[in-house]
């Protein structure tokens, strides 16, 4: 099996359960909120950790720790969102790998990069 298959299998054992064991916690125990909710938040918390890698870009120095934080404020949001806006996550990953090698193995026998 390929790199790439594996990966694809992985997303399909994985990324369900994952998706439904957040909606079940966000459910027994936060207020209910819509998609729009959440998609806010998604990009407050994108817009986050853009800002410290601004920061450290920029020079200052950045705990490593802080980068992990928001980006597991990332993920959260995106599982919530998803949720909300009734999105299968697996689904739409696998869908949209395999548009993306697709396109690699394409430009790949054209001799070029992705
Ligand atoms: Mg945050």
């Amino acid at each position: 099996m390929n790199i790439f298959q594996s990966l694809i299998n992985e997303i399909d054992d994985k990324i369900p359960v994952i998706q439904k064991n957040f909606d079940n916690y966000q459910n027994e125990f936060f207020t209910k909120k819509p998609p729009e909710f959440f998609c806010l938040e998604l990009n407050g918390e994108a817009g986050e950790l853009a800002n410290l890698e601004k920061k450290q870009w920029k020079g200052r120095e950045i705990n490593t720790e802080d980068f992990a934080d928001e980006a597991a404020d990332v993920f959260i949001a995106l599982f919530n969102y998803c949720n909300s806006r009734n999105i299968n996550l697996a689904d739409a990953l696998t869908k949209k790998l395999q548009k993306i090698e697709d396109i690699r193995l394409s430009r790949k026998q054209e001799g070029l990069d992705y």
